[in-house]
């Protein structure tokens, strides 16, 4: 016998229902996409973090720096947006439009990308 996903109550009628209400149905789909909303804000909030901390370096001109110099900043490695490739071939990965590329095992390579990089007919919203 089928259960109701949201309140656990025995289903009576169609075999394919999942739930004993709109009530119940509505409020799982709400509990479900609050939550993914959640996670989001926090993957948002660590991509921020760490953009404004290539911004700060970047507008100190600094462009060379030291992993553990980022990471004893609060930069998170595990969070970055896309990768970006320059023309001379080397990878970027990137928080939003600022990039990091490893050039040894303990220096970054920083990079601030604009809208050569970015044309703005690129970034429309989808
Ligand atoms: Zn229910």
């Amino acid at each position: 016998m089928p259960y109701c996903k949201e309140c656990g109550i025995q289903l009576i009628g169609r075999t394919d229902k999942k739930f004993c209400s709109d009530f119940c149905r509505i409020h799982y789909h709400n509990t479900l996409n609050r939550q993914s909303n959640e996670i989001i804000k926090i993957i948002n909030k660590k991509l921020k973090k760490n953009a404004l901390i290539l911004d700060k370096l970047i507008s100190h001109d600094i462009t060379t720096v030291k992993i553990d110099l980022l990471r004893s900043e609060g930069f998170d490695f595990v969070f970055f947006t896309h990768e970006h490739t320059v023309p001379a071939g080397e990878k970027y990965k990137c928080c939003y439009n600022y990039g990091y590329h490893h050039i040894d095992h303990d220096d970054i390579l920083l990079i601030c990308l604009g809208e050569a990089e970015y044309p703005i007919t690129l970034l429309k919203p989808l």
